[in-house]
């Protein structure tokens, strides 16, 4: 057997019951390099089924007998799972606190994250490892910021005692112990954590898939799955929608350059894809497409705009104020326009338009043109073909970038032609 270490992570379908549980272990038996382990709390069992953190975000909002109904369906999921693999767990307590916890404000995080540490603890004792819970390792500021630093040395201070250990998934603590969950799908920035602290070989992350697509498999039909992929291709890729892994899960392993495979947990010996620090020069193409609706353009005219540093720091820091962030910026000489989420201006543009009036003084603010972006991962100089893919659709991309140094080409096509772009898109350059 390889002498590697290996930090492992289980996405909430590969956990949702025992049977799951039970092909989990299996997997880590396998081998034995496997020794940290991180799990997602259990996910949907089949089609209509409810994720159980979902279940305990709702929890958390209801009130009477709504409430007490929900945790009642909450630990019969857990109990469940207890019983058919006869492990010696009981949440009876954890559940009784749960209500306690409530009533006194714990937190939604605090709610949330338990879903993770329930399943960590039956997963931990059904295959022997310790148990360390994740609030001993992840750090979270003051101010909600997640603490890498401070992370990995609690982290590896966590586990300096276990030669395989199962940590909790998705949630870390602030000072004074209150817990606070990373963003949806943060249970991959725990199995990053853990490869980052106990200096792993590899980072594999057992989901549902085998691997990374080149589409997303509702817009193509059978779209190739990626091969290999780039930290920063697939930070582009994630960001755009693709939801295999979260987009964050790459900086914990950037320092130590340690690669992700992206493995099924029902197809183990397929060969998933193969998240790398950097491409060598033999492997350049394009890997992925992914797109994503929901961006405004803003465009400010002024004469001269275009070259003033001064007027587009005042727009950058009416949006900072704001925590509205442009995904997209270009400029010609006499207008500067900036693509941003449209979730992040509704109800502020009245204030944007008048602020920015203010303080630059334009001739005219425009706000409109809502357009959806389609990033093409690994597409490099081939920005013609591109063109002629969309050409031949007869959509007009309205904007353009080929310019942010991953070698992806950003476009922005109006939200009805997506579909068909992507479609094209793949045909031209993937396929
Ligand atoms: N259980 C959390 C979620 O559903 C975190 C995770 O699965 O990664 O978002």
């Amino acid at each position: 057997m390889e002498n590697k270490t290996k930090a492992v992570k289980f996405g909430g379908s590969s956990v949702c019951d025992a049977k799951r549980i039970d092909n989990a272990a299996k997997i880590i038996a396998a081998d034995s390099c496997r020794r940290y382990v991180t799990v997602s709390a259990p996910g949907k069992r089949f089609s209509g089924d409810e994720k159980i953190t979902n279940m305990l975000y709702r929890a958390f909002v209801s009130t009477g007998d709504d409430f007490y109904s929900l945790l009642e369906k909450i630990k019969s999921r857990f109990d469940e799972i207890i019983s058919e693999l006869a492990v010696p767990v009981s949440l009876d307590d954890d559940f009784a606190e749960l209500l306690y916890a409530r009533k006194n404000y714990f937190g939604r995080d605090y709610f949330a994250s338990r879903g993770e540490y329930f399943c960590a603890r039956i997963f931990s004792s059904y295959i022997g490892y310790d148990f360390v819970d994740a609030a001993k390792c992840v750090s979270f500021g003051d101010d909600g910021a997640f603490l890498p630093e401070a992370t990995k040395k609690r982290t590896a201070a966590a586990l300096s005692k276990s030669e395989r250990a199962v940590v909790p998934g998705f949630y870390g603590s602030m000072p004074g112990g209150t817990l606070k969950t990373f963003e949806r799908g943060g249970s991959d920035i725990t199995g990053a954590i853990l490869a980052s602290a106990m200096n792993c070989d590899e980072y594999e992350n057992w989901t549902d898939v085998s691997g990374f697509m080149s589409a997303d498999p509702k817009t193509v039909d059978n779209p190739k799955t990626i091969g290999i992929i780039t930290y920063k291709e697939l930070r582009r890729l994630s960001f755009m929608g693709a939801g295999v892994l979260h987009e964050d899960s790459v900086l914990p392993l950037m320092s130590g350059k340690i690669p992700i495979i992206i493995k099924n947990t029902l197809d183990p010996d397929a060969a998933g894809t193969r998240v790398v620090p950097e491409r060598s020069g033999k492997e350049n193409g394009v890997c992925g497409i992914a797109g994503k609706k929901g961006f405004s353009v803003l465009r400010v005219f002024k004469t001269k705009i275009g070259t003033s540093a001064a007027d587009t720091e005042k727009i950058m820091r009416i949006f900072a104020q704001k925590g509205i962030y442009p995904v997209c910026v270009s400029s010609g000489v006499d207008c500067v326009s900036l693509t941003v989420p449209k979730s992040r201006i509704v109800g502020k543009e009245d204030y944007i338009r008048n602020e920015i009036c203010a303080c630059a003084e334009p001739s005219c603010v425009t706000l409109g043109d809502d357009c959806a972006l389609i990033a093409i991962v690994g597409a490099g100089q081939r920005l013609s073909e591109v063109f002629s893919a969309l050409d031949g659709e007869r959509i007009e991309a309205t904007s353009v970038d080929a310019g942010s140094g991953d070698g992806a080409i950003t476009v922005g096509v109006a939200e009805n032609d997506l579909d068909r772009a992507i479609k094209a898109l793949y045909g031209k350059l993937i396929k």
